[in-house]
């Protein structure tokens, strides 16, 4: 039969296919969702806008409302369709053909295709020993080439993170023409130990700050984050934007998560309780696993993976296996917990 043509590169990236479905007694730990029905306040505000009209093109209700919290310019603020798809944007905006984006590996699975579908090339640094970002092993990997850094912190899936002075030394090694993207999908469960980098804008003409309220906001499917970096660089983000894709319903699910925001924190509080009790309890059981800073913990389990999360399966553990170099488990329902517990201590 005759096909049409495709962009090989594009063509030889194994297909999205959904995964199984969790069986009805199945913990699903696999998306670093957060576990917590949404608040009735919040279902409540997204009631109330009708959707036969087309959303407000630049999210401004919300963008005002986030300016004026981090206390930047309402333009240095772009809204997405999750910070997934700004992260698109950005790639999009500064890097094409024959260009380079740089990042950890093993970091977020969205880096390497996004850089695919922009056209560039990847450049993957592997992690430390200790499953973190080597940072002056990426700041010497930077080439005339080089057009973007991504810089994943807390780290999906590691779950490690950098600090503010181990940043900063690696923005002090980064050419100024280089824009370096810090995506801070994770941030709230890292407080108060790590801090955000949002401070830093006013520092660095080349850092972009990404947020979502997918994870510590429990807005996953409604899909809404945001960027905030030098207006240019933003506007520029605008540009390549999908046109109208934040829906009404995603910006007034956001508004009113900022106006529950101290109950939700509460919500993301329980959550890094039962994490900080999961780590020590794999400790315990002789795992070497990472401090985690995230809603979930990394097994590092190397060539046994497969054998590993099989192993969770057969317990309705439902976990992502990044063969061959480890497992990544959300924390959720706190029901789940003795029944990953009991998986890892069999698969010792
Ligand atoms: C989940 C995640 C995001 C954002 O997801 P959205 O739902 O698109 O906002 C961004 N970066 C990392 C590393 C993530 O894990």
């Amino acid at each position: 039969m005759t096909r049409v043509r495709l962009r090989p590169e594009i063509e030889t990236l194994p297909p999205y296919r959904q995964g199984k479905p969790a069986a009805a007694d199945s913990f699903k730990l696999s998306s670093n969702e957060n576990p917590f029905d949404p608040l009735p306040s919040v279902v409540a505000a997204i009631g109330q806008s009708g959707f036969n009209r087309y959303p407000d093109a630049l999210a401004t209700r919300l963008r005002e409302r986030l300016a004026a919290r981090h206390g930047v310019t309402v333009d240095q603020l772009h809204v997405g369709a999750g910070s997934v798809s700004i992260i698109a944007q950005l790639i999009a905006a500064a890097a094409t053909v024959g260009d380079e984006v740089l990042y950890s590996w093993r970091s977020f699975e969205a880096y390497p295709l996004l850089t695919t579908v922009a056209g560039a090339t990847s450049v993957q640094i592997p992690n430390t020993p200790e499953h973190g970002h080597d940072l002056p092993a990426m700041a010497a990997a930077i080439t005339e080439r080089t057009r973007l850094v991504l810089v994943c912190n807390p780290n999906n899936p590691t779950s490690t993170a950098i600090t503010l002075p181990e940043f900063r030394a690696f923005m002090a090694e980064v050419p100024e023409t280089v824009l370096v993207v810090l995506d801070e999908a994770y941030i709230e469960f890292a407080a108060p130990s790590v801090e955000s980098g949002i401070p830093l804008l006013g520092e660095y003409p080349n850092l972009v700050v990404l947020r979502t309220f997918s994870k510590a906001y429990g807005l996953a499917g409604l899909r809404v984050g945001y960027g905030i970096g030098p207006e240019y660089v933003m506007d520029a983000v605008r540009s390549t934007a999908i046109p109208l894709s934040v829906t009404s319903q995603s910006v007034d699910a956001a508004l009113a998560s900022l106006d529950h925001e101290a109950e939700l924190l509460e919500r993301v509080h329980r959550i890094t309780v039962l994490r900080d009790s999961v780590w020590q309890a794999l400790i315990d059981q002789g795992w070497n696993v990472p401090r985690p800073f995230a809603n979930f913990i990394w097994l590092p389990t190397g060539e046994d993976t497969a054998r590993v999360a099989e192993l969770l399966g057969e317990h309705h553990i439902i976990a992502r296996a990044f063969a061959p170099d480890g497992i990544r488990i959300t924390i959720g329902e706190p029901a789940s917990i003795d029944k990953l517990l009991t998986a890892t201590a069999l698969a010792r």
